[in-house]
């Protein structure tokens, strides 16, 4: 019977769901962090809720007749229990659904923040994946358009400190339901007027959540959108007055803005402010981050009424402009690289780099891939390429002297790197170790 070795196949990963690789870390570790103490300046917490959520709670939270709803969730039924299920494709709901359920709102407003994976399942191209990642903030509980304000110039900051420029406000206002409602009527008439210009979505939505019309990406019905009967006609003076308070704000605090009327956000649940920061440079993936009010979703998912706002990005397109803009943080390197050859040397070694991680250095300690010896030449080989600043070599002689040699590589101070060399390379003893390179890196 023949031998022959089956192939093995090798499996991939799921489409438009990507790895984020090494080579990628320091960028998306730079986003993170900036986005971590921005967000704590202005008095935000960390919330982090499930990925899966009851099904239930998006069709209610989102609404049914949206592009999410209606065709980019991920659901199942669970295989033991026949719970309906979803991936989340956003996190506003689930973060209310948390703060209701766990009273977070009891002693007053709350401002909230969190990051994470969101699923849709979208077509996926540049800058639109089936998974990616949002930061998102809720400021739960705050009626005034100062809250409203406040978050959108959260972005204008955020923007600064990343040094992204082009990046543009669009602020719209979509009033309260009885205004929308006024509204809807005039819409629907104008839209039935032209249906035979609507597209396959158009029509489907024309009776079902005709706003949603205006939000099409159909270049062929712009002009039509264009010329639709425009929301902001019909709100009344207290949505008028909060959309004009928000603007003065921005005007007093210097953020540009443009009023874009056709702007009515992908999801069900805004009232009065939407927004969005857009930038030319993605392509047609230019939407970067939008928000907006969303006061009924607490109580539509069951809590006190809590008047409410919130916006969410995109960390995907904005490592993308990070990237075009190189701003793209250095990798950094370890420390310390600990070569070493012989038993007991390798025993030293161990406890060497447990000394000086003790001590708060980085250290990587050589491992060959058979796990057997490995020859000087070429642990200095890998102890160069791991950018450390120091060699710390242990072998034979070391053990015997109780020293170790300590030799500056690529990576080291500007002084010991120039005249790098066997000359310089140092015998230090080996309990004064830590206390020398620490004095060395930091001199
Ligand atoms: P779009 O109009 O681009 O589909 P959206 O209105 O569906 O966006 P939101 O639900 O408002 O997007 O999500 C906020 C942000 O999340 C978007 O502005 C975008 O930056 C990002 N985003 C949304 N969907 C995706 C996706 N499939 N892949 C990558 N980023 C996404
Ligand atoms: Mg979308």
């Amino acid at each position: 019977m023949s031998e022959q070795k089956k192939k093995i196949e090798r499996l991939t990963g799921v489409k438009g769901m990507n790895d984020i690789l090494p080579a990628d870390a320091p960028l998306w570790e730079f986003f993170e962090a900036t986005v971590r103490s921005l967000l704590k300046s202005y008095g935000y917490q960390n919330i982090r809720t499930p990925i899966v959520e009851h099904t239930q709670l998006f069709t209610r939270g989102i609404g049914e007749v949206t592009d999410i709803v209606e065709k980019e969730m991920y659901s199942f039924t669970d295989a033991l229990n026949g719970e309906k299920l979803t991936l989340r494709p956003e996190n506003t709901a689930a973060v209310v659904r948390a703060s209701i359920e766990h009273n977070l709102l009891y002693d007053g407003p709350k401002r909230l923040w969190y990051v994470g994976p969101m699923f849709r399942h979208e077509r996926p191209q540049r800058g639109r994946y089936r998974q990616f990642h949002q930061v998102g903030v809720e400021a739960l509980g705050f009626a005034g358009p100062d809250a409203d304000a406040e978050i959108i110039m959260m972005c204008q900051r955020l923007w600064d400190d990343l040094g992204l420029t082009g990046i543009r406000l669009e602020i719209n206002s979509l009033g309260q339901a009885d205004e929308r409602a006024a509204h809807r009527r005039e819409l629907i008439a104008y839209l039935e007027q032209h249906a035979d210009r609507l597209d396959e979505d158009g029509k489907r939505r024309l009776h079902t959540n005709p706003l949603r019309v205006l939000d099409t990406k159909n270049p062929a019905m712009q002009e039509l959108v264009d010329n639709a009967p425009r929301l902001l006609d019909f709100l009344g003076e207290a949505s008028l007055a909060h959309f004009e308070g928000l603007q003065r704000l921005l005007r007093e605090n210097n953020i540009p803005h443009k009023i874009n009327p056709r702007l009515v956000r992908g999801l069900d649940y805004y009232n009065l402010t939407v927004f969005e920061w857009v930038t030319d440079q993605l392509g047609s993936q230019g939407t970067v981050a939008g928000g907006g009010r969303y006061d009924p979703l607490v109580e539509q998912l069951g809590g006190k009424p809590a008047p409410s706002c919130g916006w969410a990005m995109g960390v995907e397109r904005i490592l993308e402009l990070l990237k075009d803009a190189q701003r793209v943080p250095e990798p950094d390197g370890c420390d310390i690289y600990v070569v070493h050859q012989g038993e007991p040397a390798r025993i030293r070694a161990f406890i060497a780099a447990e000394r000086l991680r003790d001590a708060g250095l980085d250290v990587i300690l050589h491992c060959s891939a058979d796990g057997g010896p490995a020859s000087f030449k070429s642990q200095m080989k890998r102890a160069d390429a791991s950018g450390a600043a120091y060699a710390v070599i242990i072998g034979d002689d070391e053990v015997a002297a109780d020293n170790a040699t300590v030799k500056p590589l690529r990576g080291a101070q500007a002084g010991d790197a120039d005249a790098a060399g066997a000359s310089q390379q140092q015998s230090v003893a080996f309990d004064a170790l830590a206390e020398h390179l620490i004095e060395r890196m930091t001199a």
